[in-house]
């Protein structure tokens, strides 16, 4: 009973998170809605260190893929899996797969490092259903442009870094068929929710 979205960003994360916990919950189902990094207080408080760091400092990738795992650690053991253990939906927005794809993408940490993190802090707590929204860039660029906030540690990203995490994420879906669902999200939200909502009654046979 765990949905994890991916994609990059200006996909449609967030909107597509809370038209699923409607449904969801109009079907009589408990729902936490979270995010990473984030979703408990540790987590959060991680996730401003790490995507806002003093003035002038930056975070090696291997510093980078150790303060998300940490954060991840804090929200499985506070929120996830207390969660599932009482029966409800967790529907999160990022999460390992993000871990997979920015950290590589950004490079310096091999790939078996990656998974070998990932899998210690999992611990077997895999997602049920992950949904990859994947954009063109053109679509993203303007949605990206649209939303003030948490701007300002990818802003300076250029074309060619969203165009391989866009790459990146296509590759993760197609490697694992049975877990991830590839949507296109340069639809309208209308057409995205169906796509989502028939991979998920599939997958938890609703
Ligand atoms: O789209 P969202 O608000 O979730 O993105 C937060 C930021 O964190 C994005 O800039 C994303 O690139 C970055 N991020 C990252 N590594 C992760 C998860 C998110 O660099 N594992």
């Amino acid at each position: 009973r765990l949905i994890t979205l991916e994609g990059g960003e200006g996909t449609g994360k967030s909107t597509l998170q809370h038209a699923i916990a409607e449904r969801l919950v109009a079907l009589g189902g408990e729902v936490i809605t979270t995010r990473e990094p984030g979703g408990t207080p540790l987590a959060e408080a991680v996730r401003q260190l790490a995507l806002h760091p003093p003035e002038g400092e930056s975070w090696s990738a291997m510093a980078e893929a150790l303060l998300m795992n940490a954060a991840r650690s804090d929200h499985l053991d506070k929120l996830i899996r207390p969660a599932l253990q009482n029966g409800k939906w967790v529907i999160c927005d990022r999460f390992a797969d993000s871990t997979r794809v920015y950290q590589s993408v950004k490079g310096g940490v091999a790939e078996n490092i990656l998974r070998n993190m990932e899998a210690s802090v999992l611990a077997g707590t895999i997602p049920g259903l992950t949904l990859v929204l994947d954009a063109p860039l053109e679509t993203t660029s303007g949605r990206r442009a649209q939303r003030g906030g948490e701007k300002d540690s990818f802003e300076t990203r250029n074309d060619d870094f969203h165009h391989a995490v866009r790459q990146a994420f296509i590759t993760l879906a197609r490697s694992e068929p049975e877990r991830c669902v590839l949507i296109d999200a340069s639809r309208d939200i209308d057409s995205v929710f169906d796509a989502a909502w028939t991979a998920i009654s599939k997958r938890f046979a609703l």
